[in-house]
């Protein structure tokens, strides 16, 4: 479910979601999408997107707590998908201009298949 909102009618993620835009597909469910990053910084890189448009995660109310959730069970399958749950993986979310955030649609990046070293 995308909530159509001002906000959502040009968000490139809501766009993927709903098919307007391609997007190679890892996972989905009804609450989530994970599709392959278009410029990836690592071996697997994938990013996985709640369907409702919510742009950070101080946005997130009470009741997207079975959403989230479903991101981080997604990210997981993703990393079982993928091959990479023994050898380990990253699974980071940025928030706002000092996160780092670019694309303002929450999501989680799930990275792997190199060795990650610190956080910056
Ligand atoms: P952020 O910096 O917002 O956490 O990450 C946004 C990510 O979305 C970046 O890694 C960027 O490469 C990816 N991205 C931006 N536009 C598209 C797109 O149209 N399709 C896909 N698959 N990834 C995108
Ligand atoms: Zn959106």
């Amino acid at each position: 479910m995308v909530t159509d909102t001002p906000a959502s009618i040009n968000c490139i993620f809501c766009k993927i979601i709903v098919g307007e835009l391609p997007c190679t597909k890892v996972y989905e469910n009804d609450l989530v999408l994970a599709f392959e990053d278009i410029n990836p910084i690592a071996p697997v890189h994938v990013l996985v997107v709640p369907k409702k448009h919510i742009v950070q995660l101080d946005d997130c109310v009470a009741e997207d707590a079975q959403m989230m959730g479903a991101v981080m069970l997604a990210a997981g399958e993703v990393a079982k998908i993928k091959g990479v749950a023994e050898s380990g993986y990253r699974v980071t979310a940025n928030n706002g201009r000092d996160g780092g955030q670019e694309v303002f649609h929450l999501h989680a990046h799930v990275l792997a298949g190199r060795r990650m070293r610190g956080l910056g």
